[in-house]
């Protein structure tokens, strides 16, 4: 005997009527395409809960798989059996067993099928009485148990319900719109990706690459990242915007204190137009309040007068240690440390200025004129489409083909 399905639980969809419908109906869709390389699964959605049907693949992987799926509170495995005593029997026993480690455990039996001929009352010491025979030092514990095994006497059949396993939480990618997120090789931008994307954001990626400054080892790393992060929302188009030219011309024409504002605001210039042409409503980076000289109050402020987009940061409030800490759950960490040139670090001088004004930054781009050189790089700006499950080598291709 073995589970034959994963109960699924979407506890903060706390709405209604339509909504409801379509929060549920992109849930479901989310776990389809995340269940693609699992292809007997079926997901059947009852009135406040999904199922995802097994028939025959393997439990603990497909739950592995739904722990990525945004929009789930918690899951359990769950079995469909006969309505005859053994059957049940073997159930609760298996739903036991699945909860490693537990010592106690408190059955809650619910009977709806009044014609089934034992009662609630009655199931519960029945069906607890045996898994006290079939195991070693285990308790019955109504009141803290560490394991609650919920068995549900319907007309059709009778479900057994193991343990709950939190789920990732936030809600299901795609209800919530899209953000452009402002992708770096960094360990910051891809958990701000991350974070976005748990409250429902759709990400499409804009990296900044310098081309001959930055290499292959950076570039690989950007698609890597956005590999990982495509788990969390099964695809993600990276906008690569060539900017070396205008990174060159900062350092030419603009005063050394000044190039890492300037060529932040050129960022966001670009980041902003990019969105406006692509339909998307927002921006998001990886910044952290006081982490280093770009973003300071001052320097935040001077960088952001240059566009009235809403710019999310998830990340504002957090330390180093709380970023690395959810960059290691999702996979990011690994990727982010490896060496590499960073467009910003190669141009940006060993002193820039932690206390920029919005005037002197203004009055310095007076004096040059990049509404050509912005242009001419969303021109000439690649996009590479990153799915989850892609081999790397097939990205790979895609990118030489286009740079
Ligand atoms: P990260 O770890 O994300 O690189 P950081 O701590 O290095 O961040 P900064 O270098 O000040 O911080 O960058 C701030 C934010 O600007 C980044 O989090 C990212 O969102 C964006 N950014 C920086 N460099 C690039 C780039 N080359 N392409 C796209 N976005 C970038
Ligand atoms: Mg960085």
């Amino acid at each position: 005997m073995n589970f034959d399905r994963i109960l699924i639980r979407y506890g903060e969809m706390a709405l209604k009527g339509k909504k409801r419908n379509h929060f549920e109906s992109i849930l479901q869709r989310n776990l389809k395409t995340k269940l693609k390389n699992f292809p007997n699964t079926h997901i059947k959605k009852t009135r406040d809960r999904m199922y995802v049907l097994l028939n025959g693949e393997d439990p603990s992987q497909v739950m592995e798989k739904c722990r990525e799926v945004f929009g789930i509170h918690s899951m359990s495995y769950a079995i469909r059996v006969e309505k005859n005593e053994e059957e049940l029997k073997s159930a609760v026993l298996l739903a036991f067993e699945e909860a490693d480690g537990a010592r106690s455990f408190k059955i809650s039996a619910k009977r709806s099928d009044k014609n089934f001929p034992i009662n609630s009352q009655d199931l519960n010491p029945l069906l607890g009485g045996y898994v006290l025979k079939n195991t070693d030092g285990v308790t019955v514990d109504v009141h803290y148990p560490d394991v609650e095994i919920k068995v549900d006497i319907r007309t059709d059949a009778a479900y057994v319900t193991a343990q709950d396993y939190p789920g990732a939480g936030g809600l299901p990618v795609g209800t919530t719109g899209k953000s452009l997120l402002l992708l770096s090789g960094g360990i910051d931008s891809p958990v701000s990706g991350y974070l976005t994307m748990k409250r429902g954001v759709e990400i499409d990626a804009i990296h900044f690459h310098s081309p001959p400054y930055t290499s292959e080892r950076a570039k690989q790393k950007v698609i890597d990242l956005a590999g990982e992060l495509s788990k969390f929302g099964h695809k993600i188009n990276i906008h690569v915007v060539p900017f070396t030219a205008i990174q060159q011309k900062i350092q030419r024409e603009m005063p050394e204190g000044y190039s890492m504002t300037i060529m932040r605001r050129m960022m966001m210039r670009i980041s902003e137009k990019l969105a406006r042409k692509e339909g998307i409503l927002s921006l998001t980076t990886g910044e952290s309040l006081g982490q280093v000289a770009s973003q300071t109050m001052e320097s935040m402020n001077a960088i952001n007068e240059v566009t009235n987009y809403p710019i999310i940061r998830p990340l504002v409030s957090m330390d180093k240690l709380e970023i690395i800490t959810i960059a290691r759950k999702i996979g990011t960490y690994d990727i982010s440390i490896r060496p590499y040139e960073d467009c910003c670090t190669v141009f940006v001088p060993q002193a820039p200025k932690t206390k920029p004004t919005r005037e002197k930054s203004t009055y310095y781009e007076s004096n040059s004129d990049f509404t050509n050189d912005i242009q001419k790089a969303l021109d000439e700006t690649a996009v590479i489409h990153v799915k989850e499950n892609q081999s790397a080598d097939q990205i790979e291709n895609d990118f030489d083909e286009l740079l």
